[in-house]
C-alpha cells in the first residue's frame, strides 16, 4: 500500500542571508564565521542544545590526538577553548588534560556565544525537506509540533553531519565503505560516579592502564562481554569521583539514517551498558562503588552520508599531502576508523586485505605531516546556493576518518560560513566566490592555511 502526502502551502516565517542547519562543531564554525562577515545568520538545530556530538554524545575529549605533537588548535576552536577555560577553568579533569570540555557547561557557553555573535538560534528545529527550483533552494522546511515551518536564505549550509539538507535537495551521496556500505559503529557513551578518584589519579594514569589491560583481556576472549570492542577510552576524571565518558558500547552494521536501525542500536547499547557496569565493578580496581550517572542523550555516529561535491578528498591526497589552490583547511595527518563490522583484528591498513579492523593512524612527536582540504569538497553538485561542512563533506570513506575530527569539522565549518557570507556580499553563488578573499578572511580569523 502507498499513501500520498498532500502538498501544503506554508508561509516563509523567517529569512536570512545565511542559514546553517545543524549546531555541531561544523555548524558552530559556520554560523559564527558567517555572522562575522556581516551576514544575517540563522542556525537551526534539531535538539534542545548546541554542540553536536560533543554535548549529545559526551565527546568532550576532542583533541587528544594533538597532545605531545607540534600542533595546536587555531581559529574559532582555539578562541572557544581560551574563552571557555577563562570562565569555567580546567578543573573538570584532575588528570590535567586541558583539551577537554564539560559537555554541560559547553552547552551554556555556546548559547552565550551565539547571542554575542548575533546568530539567531532555533532549537527543536528538525529539517527534513527543502523546496528546490532549478537547483536553487527556495526554502528549508522544519518539522515542528505546530506543523511545517519554512525558512529561506540566500545561502544554506548543511552541517547536519548526515547531509540531510543536501539529500533532500537531490544531491547524490555515498555512505559507508564501498564494499558493503557499512559505517563505523554507533556508540552510546555513558557516565559513572563513585570511582576512587584519588587512587585512579595517583602515580601515572591508571585509567590508561585499565584500558590497556582490558584490551588484552578482550583479545584473549576472557571478558564474557557481548559487545564487540577491545579499546576503552575514558573521558574526564573529576574530584567528585565521576568519569564523564566511557566510550565503549558499540552497535555495528547499523545505518545511522534509519530509525529502525537506530532503535536497534540504542536498545543494544543500553543492554551492553548494564552488562559493562557489572563487569567494571567486579574487575577494575577503584570502580567497586560505581553507579550509573547518566547515559548520553543519543547514540552517536562518526560517519554516515558523504555528499558528492565538486572534488572528493581521498586518502591518497592525505598521504601525498596534496596541495590545492583552493585550500581552506590544513590538518595533521590522521585516520581513526573503528571497524564497521566489529572485526577486532586486521592490520589497520588504509587499503587492501589489511583494511579491516580499526584503522588508527595519528601523528606523534616531531611528525609534522599534514593534509589539505579544498573548498570544492564543500560545494555540492546539482545545487547553486548550498554548501556542506563537517563530517558529511565530499570525501572517500577512509579520508572521512581524518576529516571527521571535531576540530577539522569546525575548520570546514568556518570555511563554509566565510564562503557563504562573502558570496552573499558579492552577489554570486558560493561556488563562484573569490577564493582568495575567503582564504584571506580565514587567515584573518586565525586559521593556519
Ligand atoms: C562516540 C564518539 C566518539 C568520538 N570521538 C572523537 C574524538 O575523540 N575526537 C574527535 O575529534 N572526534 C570524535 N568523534 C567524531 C566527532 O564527534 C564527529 O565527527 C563530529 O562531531 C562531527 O561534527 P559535525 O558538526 O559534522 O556533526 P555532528 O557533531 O554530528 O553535529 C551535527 C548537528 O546537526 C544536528 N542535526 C542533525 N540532523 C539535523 C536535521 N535534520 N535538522 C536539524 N539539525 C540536525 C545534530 O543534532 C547535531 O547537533 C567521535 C564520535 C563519536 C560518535
Amino acid at each position: 500500500m502507498t499513501v500520498t502526502i498532500r502538498p501544503k502551502e506554508v508561509q516563509v516565517s523567517r529569512e536570512a542571508d545565511v542559514l546553517v542547519v545543524g549546531g555541531g562543531p561544523a555548524g558552530i564554525g559556520a554560523a559564527v564565521s558567517a555572522a562575522r562577515t556581516g551576514a544575517s545568520t540563522i542556525l537551526l538545530e534539531k535538539r534542545g542544545f548546541l554542540g553536536g556530538n560533543i554535548t549529545a554524545c559526551y565527546v568532550e575529549t576532542c583533541n587528544w590526538f594533538l597532545t605531545g605533537t607540534k600542533f595546536s588548535t587555531h581559529g574559532l576552536y582555539a578562541e572557544i577553548e581560551d574563552a571557555y577555560r577563562l570562565e569555567y577553568g580546567r578543573s573538570h579533569d584532575i588528570r590535567g588534560d586541558s583539551s577537554r570540555f564539560s559537555a554541560d557547561y559547553l552547552r551554556i557557553y555556546l548559547d552565550e556565544l551565539m547571542e554575542k555573535e548575533g546568530v539567531q538560534v532555533l532549537l527543536h528545529s528538525f529539517v527534513n525537506d527543502v523546496v528546490v527550483e532549478n537547483g536553487h533552494i527556495l526554502a528549508v522546511i522544519i518539522q515542528t509540533k505546530q506543523g511545517p515551518m519554512a525558512v529561506s536564505a540566500k545561502v544554506v549550509i548543511d552541517a547536519t553531519g548526515d547531509g540531510d539538507v543536501a539529500v533532500a535537495a537531490g544531491v547524490p551521496f555515498k555512505q559507508g565503505r564501498d564494499k558493503d556500505g557499512f559505517c563505523q559503529p554507533g556508540t552510546l557513551n555513558f557516565r559513572v560516579v563513585g570511582v576512587d578518584a584519588r587512587y585512579l589519579s595517583e602515580q601515572g594514569d591508571k585509567l590508561k592502564e585499565i584500558g590497556r589491560k582490558f584490551e588484552k583481556e578482550y583479545l584473549s576472549g576472557r571478558t564474557g562481554l557481548d559487545c564487540k570492542r577491545k579499546d576503552l577510552p575514558f573521558g574526564r576524571l573529576t574530584n567528585a569521583g565521576m568519569i564523564s565518558y566511557i566510550n565503549y558500547p558499540c552497535s555495528y552494521m547499523i545505518d545511522p539514517t534509519s530509525n529502525v536501525d537506530l532503535s536497534r542500536g540504542e536498545v543494544e547499547c543500553r543492554r551492553y551498558i548494564k552488562q559493562f557496569m557489572k563487569y567494571m565493578r567486579n574487575n577494575f580496581h577503584g570502580f567497586e562503588g560505581i553507579e550509573l550517572a547518566s547515559i548520553a542523550p543519543e547514540i552517536g555516529f562518526r560517519d554516515s552520508r558523504r555528499i558528492e561535491g565538486k572534488y572528493c578528498l581521498t586518502h591518497q591526497d592525505i598521504e601525498e599531502d596534496r596541495r590545492f589552490d583552493d585550500v581552506i583547511c590544513v590538518f595533521p595527518r590522521m585516520y581513526d576508523m573503528l571497524s564497521p563490522d566489529g572485526y577486532m583484528l586486521g592490520d589497520g591498513a588504509l587499503e587492501g586485505e589489511g583494511n579491516r579492523g580499526h584503522i588508527f593512524v595519528h601523528i606523534t612527536g616531531d611528525d609534522d605531516r599534514t593534509f589539505q582540504v579544498p573548498y570544492r569538497c564543500l560545494v555540492p553538485v546539482k545545487t547553486d546556493n548550498l554548501l556542506v561542512a563537517g563530517r558529511c563533506i565530499s570525501s572517500t570513506h577512509v579520508a572521512e576518518s581524518g576529516v571527521r575530527a571535531i576540530f577539522a569539522c569546525m575548520l570546514t565549518g568556518q570555511a563554509a560560513g566565510t564562503g557563504a557570507g562573502l558570496s552573499v556580499q558579492a552577489g554570486v553563488s558560493p561556488e563562484k566566490v573569490d577564493i582568495g578573499g575567503v582564504q584571506k578572511s580565514l587567515r584573518d580569523q586565525g586559521l593556519r592555511l
